[in-house]
């Protein structure tokens, strides 16, 4: 089968590689479509020891003896989680405490850059015959994701918020601020494209030099994952207020106190992928029309394109971008 090598330096290899022999308690997924993700651009640059690609959905084509019917179409959980710990007891399988790995980061398990991979059984979320694999890769991060920071910030309830970044990841906290029907929904983006996006699901788009102007702000969701914007999201927020941190810094960051930031009450809420609980309410609201699939993407390539998929991904310019299996 073709899968993909991460060099490293910005280079990928497709190579013919044997279809995964899944181990006990993993099932064969035959992929329909991967989401390039922003946290690609680590392996992108690093390089990799395993076929990354962390948002796929596909059809189960061997079950290997685990409970699942040949023929299922679903989504894949990133997070290999043990299923007993606290946490996941809790139904809070994103903060299990024994985690094993995470599909197409670390070995064993390769990711969706390919047209098979193996899954964890536990990992294999069904979707319903109306969700396209499509719309089934969004309800992993950019769905996912980003409306579990918005629970965490009971962003329903805020009459203004802010999302700082129209990356997919951004526009899918827009389209939740939206489905949850909220109130009023600002969004900033250097990028017009992507405030254009942002306006066409329901956001009042912002240049950023007229966020300061905004107040009341009681949500502002910081989706880049930088210094500068870390702190515009701090200043921003309004007294009281929750930031949500769905954006990845890798580096330190550095925190720029003022009397503002000082003499006030706000939370810093850092958020990491979703519980699996949470993935049947998604995919009800998008079944339901809260959230157009179309809307948040842009491009579809083949997946011997990846590279292709990636130069135009990292230009800014675009909403999700997907590679096929
Ligand atoms: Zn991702
Ligand atoms: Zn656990």
């Amino acid at each position: 089968m073709r899968a993909a090598r991460f060099l490293g330096n910005e280079r990928i290899e497709m190579v013919d590689a044997p279809v995964p022999v899944p181990a006990p308690g993993e099932v064969l997924m035959q992929v329909a479509y991967c989401g390039l993700c922003g946290s690609d651009r680590k392996p992108y640059r690093g390089g990799s020891v395993v076929t990354p690609g962390h948002e796929v959905a596909g059809t189960v084509v061997d079950a290997n003896g685990c409970d699942v019917a040949e023929g299922t179409r679903a989504a894949a959980y990133l997070a290999v989680f043990c299923g007993e710990c606290v946490y996941c007891r809790r139904g809070l399988t994103n903060l299990c405490r024994q985690r094993r790995g995470l599909l197409g980061w670390t070995l064993p398990w390769h990711g969706g850059y390919a047209e098979y991979m193996a899954v964890p059984a536990i990992d294999v979320l069904p979707i319903d015959d109306a969700v396209g694999f499509d719309a089934a890769v969004l309800l992993l991060d950019t769905i996912g994701t980003a409306w579990h920071g918005l629970r965490l910030a009971h962003a329903d309830r805020a009459a203004r918020a802010l999302v700082i970044g129209c990356g997919p990841l951004g526009l899918g906290a827009v389209a939740g601020l939206v489905a949850f029907g909220g109130g009023e929904v600002f969004a900033c983006d250097l990028v017009a494209e992507r405030r254009q996006a942002a306006a066409e699901l329901g956001a009042t788009p912002v240049a950023p030099a007229d966020i300061a102007a905004l107040d009341d702000l009681e949500v502002v969701v910081e989706a880049v994952g930088s210094q500068p914007t870390m702190m515009q999201a701090i200043r921003s927020v309004a007294p009281g207020g929750r930031v949500v941190m769905l954006g990845e810094i890798w580096e330190p960051w550095l925190f720029e106190p003022s009397m503002e930031t000082m003499l006030t009450d706000y939370s810093l809420i850092r958020s990491w992928y979703f519980p699996v609980s949470e993935f049947a309410e998604n995919q009800r609201m998008l079944l339901a029309g809260k959230v157009s699939a179309d809307r948040l993407i842009s491009h579809v390539f083949p997946g011997e394109a990846l590279d292709q998929a990636f130069r135009l991904f990292l230009s800014g310019q675009t909403r999700k971008v997907l590679v096929t299996g």
